[in-house]
C-alpha cells in the first residue's frame, strides 16, 4: 500500500463510538457515550494497540472518563487564546513569535487537550483564514518565529502544507518556522519519506513533538523521529504533566532518556492548564518541581527540560525551578547541590575587596 494511502486509512478507520470501542476494550459503554456526546473520541488502531490494560497511562490519555463531564472546575479557555487572536486561528501573545492554527484535525483526541473547547466543534481552517493569517504575519515585521499548530499541522496533505510553508518562507522577517505536532507519537505512519523530502526544503525548520510516557516510544515512533532528524530537523518534545500518566520522577526520567535516544531533546514539561473537563489530570505544582529536582544532576543535563506553568489570563509561560540558593549574603551565597549538600560560593564585589 502506498505510504499516503496507509496513514489515511489508519486515520479514517479510527474508533469514534462506544460501541466500536467496546469490541476492543472492557469499557462502560453508557458512561463513555455520555462523555463523547460532549467531548468526542478518536482513537486510531495504532495508538489503541499500545494500550496494555485498563486504566494504564496510555488508556488514560485516549479513553474518555466520566470525570470529564462531572468536572465543574476550570475554564474553556483559561489562557485567553481567543482574546489574543487578532485574526482567526492566530495567537499573538509574545513580541517576536506567534502561533498559527493551520489544521483542525488530530490523529487522536487527547482527553486532557488544552484546546478541548474546540474538539468536536472543529474551528474553520480554509483558504480564507490561511490568507488572513499570512497577511497578518506579513504586516507584522516583529514576528521572526512562526509556530504552526492546530489541530495537528502534519495531518494536512503534503501539498497543502507545502503551500503554507512556501507562503511563510516568502516573508523575509520569518526567520524560523516550528511545527508543533503529536503525529510522531499518535500516528507515526504519517511521517513518510515524501513528507520529509518536502519539509527539508524549508529550513531552518524545527519540530516540537509531544510524548508523555516511555511506552509511547515504539519502533514505529522511533523510526518516524529518525526520518525527521535525518531530514535535518531538530526535534524537541513538549510533555504535559498528567496525574496517573507521568506524575512520577522515575517514569519521567525514563521518558526523557528514551527521547534523547531517538534524537528528541526534551524542551518543556508543562503544568497542565486549568481547562474545563481535565481537572482529574491536574497535579500540584510541587510535583513538577519534585520531578525537576530528581532529574537535574541525576541524569544528563540534556534530559532536563524546563518545567513551565502557563499563567491563566494570558500572562504567558513561566519556568519554575527548585530552589538551590539557600542563603544570599553580601560576601557569599550558600548553594546546595543535587544531593542536598551545601557549598559556599564567594561573591566578589566593590565593597568586599575582591573587585
Ligand atoms: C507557548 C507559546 C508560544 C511559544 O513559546 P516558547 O516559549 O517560545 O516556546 C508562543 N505563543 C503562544 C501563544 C504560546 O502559548
Amino acid at each position: 500500500m502506498k505510504n499516503e494511502t496507509y496513514w489515511k486509512k489508519l486515520l479514517s478507520s479510527a474508533i469514534t463510538t462506544a460501541e466500536e470501542l467496546s469490541r476492543h476494550l472492557p469499557i462502560d459503554r453508557e458512561k463513555i457515550e455520555k462523555v463523547i456526546a460532549r467531548y468526542p473520541m478518536r482513537i486510531n488502531s495504532y495508538y489503541l494497540s499500545l494500550i496494555r490494560h485498563q486504566g494504564d497511562p496510555l488508556w488514560k490519555q485516549a479513553i474518555p472518563d466520566i470525570a470529564e463531564i462531572e468536572d465543574t472546575w476550570g475554564d474553556d479557555d483559561p489562557l485567553t487564546e481567543e482574546a489574543q487572536s487578532p485574526v482567526p486561528n492566530l495567537i499573538h501573545r509574545y513580541p517576536d513569535r506567534a502561533v498559527f492554527l493551520i489544521s483542525s484535525e488530530c490523529a487522536m483526541f487527547c482527553r486532557y487537550c488544552m484546546r478541548k473547547r474546540k474538539i468536536g466543534h472543529p474551528f474553520v481552517v480554509n483558504d480564507h483564514t490561511i490568507d488572513a493569517g499570512i497577511r497578518y504575519i506579513r504586516d507584522h515585521t516583529d514576528i521572526r518565529d512562526m509556530i504552526l499548530s492546530g489541530g495537528d499541522p502534519l495531518l494536512l496533505d503534503d501539498e497543502r502544507l507545502k503551500t503554507t510553508l512556501t507562503q511563510l518562507r516568502a516573508i523575509s522577517h520569518v526567520e524560523i518556522i516550528r511545527i508543533h505536532t503529536r503525529i510522531p507519537c499518535t500516528l507515526p505512519q504519517r511521517i513518510t519519506p515524501e513528507l520529509c523530502d518536502m519539509l527539508k526544503a524549508f529550513h531552518p525548520l524545527y519540530i516540537n513533538t509531544h510524548f508523555n510516557h516511555p511506552d509511547e516510544i515504539t519502533p514505529q515512533s522511533s523510526m518516524a523521529c529518525a526520518m525527521l532528524a535525518n531530514a535535518g530537523i531538530p526535534m524537541g518534545c513538549q510533555t504535559v504533566l498528567l496525574k496517573g500518566v507521568n506524575d512520577d520522577p522515575e517514569i519521567m526520567k525514563r521518558l526523557m532518556q528514551k527521547l534523547m535516544s531517538i534524537r528528541v531533546k526534551p524542551y518543556y514539561i508543562h503544568q497542565s492548564d486549568l481547562v474545563r473537563g481535565t481537572g482529574h489530570f491536574h497535579t500540584h505544582p510541587e510535583k513538577g518541581l519534585e520531578i525537576i529536582e530528581k532529574l537535574r544532576g541525576h541524569t544528563s543535563g540534556l534530559c532536563v527540560p524546563h518545567f513551565m506553568i502557563d499563567l491563566p489570563g494570558g500572562g504567558g509561560k513561566i519556568p519554575l525551578l527548585p530552589e538551590y540558593v539557600q542563603k544570599k549574603e553580601p560576601h557569599r551565597w550558600l548553594i546546595r547541590n543535587y544531593e542536598g549538600k551545601s557549598f559556599e560560593y564567594p561573591i566578589k564585589g566593590k565593597n568586599n575587596g575582591h573587585s
